[in-house]
């Protein structure tokens, strides 16, 4: 396993990427950018990075990337999914969007609206 940590820390470096953390060994590995989390609750793990990456929250970057390849979305045609969304997805959306590398279809749906509070919460609004 230590391997793997020391693995992880030379792709954060070579990537640019911020190692999100609980296991307090990892904080030996010095040189790279490193959070450990404190809380064991998701919105106060969010409240955590949000403070100490300093990350700007910005809404016009929400739901452009696909949640499994990081790849950006591109906006597809309601009637190219018909058959591939359910039934009432398809009769009550409108803006549909694809990943080009895993096919992945999304839409605007009810979390949309949540997801915007909470973003909202986060950045003290
Ligand atoms: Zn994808």
């Amino acid at each position: 396993m230590e391997k793997d940590k020391a693995s992880l820390v030379m792709k954060s470096l070579r990537e640019g990427r911020v190692i999100l953390t609980r296991d307090s060994k990892m904080s030996r590995f010095t040189g790279t950018r490193m959070v450990k989390i404190k809380s064991d609750f998701v919105e106060k793990q969010l409240f955590q990075l949000v403070k100490e990456l300093d990350l700007a929250l910005d809404k016009s970057d929400l739901f452009k990337r696909c949640i499994i390849c990081d790849e950006k979305l591109e906006n597809i045609k309601k009637d190219s999914v018909k058959d591939i969304v359910p039934k009432y997805v398809f009769e009550t959306q409108s803006i549909f969007m694809r990943c080009p590398k895993c096919k992945k279809v999304y839409w605007q749906g009810s979390h949309w609206a949540l997801v915007n509070k909470f973003l909202d919460r986060l950045r003290g609004e």
